[in-house]
């Protein structure tokens, strides 16, 4: 772990093994912080805040350090996407071609934003008449972030350097099944000597324990959590008791809509990839699929015979289409919920079980084949929750207002596509789903350029984008009377009396 510019295990010693979740092999044992460990790096943060330089930097220099981050997470890229495929069971060719880089632009990203966004913007138009007025933007203060196992080292990139740019300092939790990436990220950052003391700590633990402690502690003055809708209630609780700001990335239940003018290939490849790219454990995953109902059969037909043709196997393996899901217990929610859509809707057209034809050594209770159900109404629970598994509802529509209000139907609202040979067509449906994305003719298509995040149940704020930026500072209003001297203001007279 990362505490005060200090390597460290948990003071009590203690440790957790952590697995790889395609073989079952033990890995490596993983520091186990408790509450104590949190209040160290919590203190530690808020020191560095107090006292330490880095809120008093400027931008282009918290810039430089930002971008010598984005140059250690490339120079270890190879070691990076191998830790975190072995971890978390995704493909080394996600890890390799959109984990690591994505880490490292997103650190790229917010050097930009702390280089050019202003510190400072002047007021016009007082109704004071003497008065200058401006807004200042300053850090918030000390920043947590607790993240989810399904995208561990992006997730932390996203935490740690906004935080950063903006002025604050960090204490960030990666999730216990996935806590390897960014224990490495702070490590090559502390061995680097980047950053002063505290700025910026990594404690792995139990989120019931160490986790809690990050969202209630008084001394933390903002909490960014990515992961469940219900343990995102569970922060919003916690941060109350001090009024902190909450950012909230939580689940999804996303339509990708494909309109009857769609070129069925394409879309067939936008539907796939938004349902099944890491066995679907991605939050904004298009997980329904509503198709218009002149072209359904054909559609289905399409998914169907491309969903079969999926490859799982060893996620070390550069051919590899899909690893294992992160742990077992991921299969056994998935299994729970396929059991739940053969009562709900019938058997599903394709998967529907852990794969048979699995290579010697590889774990054929942590995978799961990619799986289709079709003609869903919408109302089942498989249509409604949140399965974070390689599980697809395919739902028919008849009209671009049924698709809306299909989509629409839903306590989510995190991201969407629409598939359309009709660009106005498709952005017009597009600006009537309520929900935080929508790509047309695509999905999946995350920037750190581009602001994400959800309506409804689906969180709270934006990250990435600058907003992503501008939600870790704080506005501040100056107003300045440059009169130093004498007491004559009309506007005091005319509220309170002439005798002050
Ligand atoms: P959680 O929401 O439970 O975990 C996310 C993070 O929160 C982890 O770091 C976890 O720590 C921590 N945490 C857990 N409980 C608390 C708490 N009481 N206070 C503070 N932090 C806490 O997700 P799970 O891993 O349990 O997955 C459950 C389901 O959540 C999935 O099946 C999926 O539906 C959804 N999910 C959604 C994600 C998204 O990106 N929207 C990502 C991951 C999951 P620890 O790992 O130590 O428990």
């Amino acid at each position: 772990m990362l505490i005060d510019g200090e390597l460290c295990d948990a003071a009590s010693g203690e440790t957790f093994a952590t697995h790889n979740p395609a073989t079952g092999e033990k890995i490596a044992d993983v520091p186990k912080a408790d509450r104590g460990d949190a209040q160290r790096a919590i203190a530690a943060a808020r020191t560095a805040f107090d006292e330490g330089p880095w809120p008093h930097m400027t931008g282009p220099e918290r810039a430089e350090k930002l971008r010598a981050i984005a140059q250690l997470i490339a120079d270890n890229a190879s070691d990076l996407s191998e830790i975190e495929s072995r971890d978390g069971g995704g493909t080394i060719r996600k890890a390799s071609l959109a984990d690591i880089p994505g880490a490292q632009s997103a650190f790229e990203w917010f050097a930009q934003m702390a280089e050019t966004r202003p510190d400072r913007l002047e007021l016009e138009g007082s109704p004071f008449p003497a008065s200058e007025n401006y807004q200042r933007y300053e850090p918030l203060g000390v920043c947590t972030g607790i993240i989810p196992w399904n995208f561990p080292f992006i997730m932390a990139s996203w935490k740690i350097a906004p935080a950063l740019a903006a002025g604050n300092t960090s204490v960030l939790k990666p999730a216990s099944f996935t806590s390897l990436s960014a224990l490495r990220l702070a490590q090559l950052i502390a061995e680097a000597d980047l950053l002063p003391p505290g700025v910026l700590n990594v404690i792995s633990g139990p989120g019931g324990t160490v986790g809690e402690e990050l969202a209630a502690n008084p001394l933390v003055d903002k909490t960014a959590f990515t992961g469940s809708t219900e343990v995102g209630r569970r922060i919003m609780q916690l941060a109350s008791g001090t009024v902190k700001p909450v950012t909230l990335e939580l689940g999804g239940k996303s339509a990708n809509i494909v309109l009857d003018d769609a070129d069925l290939d394409q879309a067939a490849a936008a539907v796939l990839w938004g349902t099944f790219m890491h066995g679907g454990q991605v939050c904004e995953s298009g997980t329904r699929a509503l198709v218009q109902r002149s072209i359904y059969d054909e559609f289905v037909n399409l998914l169907v015979e491309r969903a079969a043709a999926i490859s799982l196997g060893d996620p070390l393996d550069m051919l590899t289409d899909l690893g294992p899901l992160v742990d077992r217990s991921q299969v056994e929610t998935v299994e729970r919920y396929v059991a739940l859509g053969r009562e709900e809707v019938g058997d599903p057209l394709v998967g529907g079980a852990k794969p048979d034809d699995l290579a010697a050594g590889l774990d054929p209770n942590a995978f799961y084949r990619p799986t289709i159900f079709a003609d869903v109404d919408n109302k089942a629970r498989i249509a409604q929750e949140e399965i974070f598994g390689p599980v697809l509802c395919v739902i028919p529509f008849d009209t671009d207002d049924d698709a809306v209000a299909i989509a629409n139907d839903s306590i989510y609202g995190l991201a969407g596509g629409v598939q359309s040979g009709d660009l106005d067509r498709a952005q017009a449906v597009a600006a009537r789903m309520r929900t935080g994305t929508v790509w047309i003719n695509d999905y999946h298509m995350l920037d750190p350029k581009r602001p994400f995040g959800g309506y409804k149940q689906s969180g709270i704020g934006r990250e990435l984008g600058t907003e992503g930026y501008d939600i870790y500072r704080q506005v501040k209003h100056i107003y300045v009377n440059p009169e130093t001297k004498g007491r004559d203001n009309h506007f005091h007279y005319a509220v309170l009396s002439g005798n002050i």
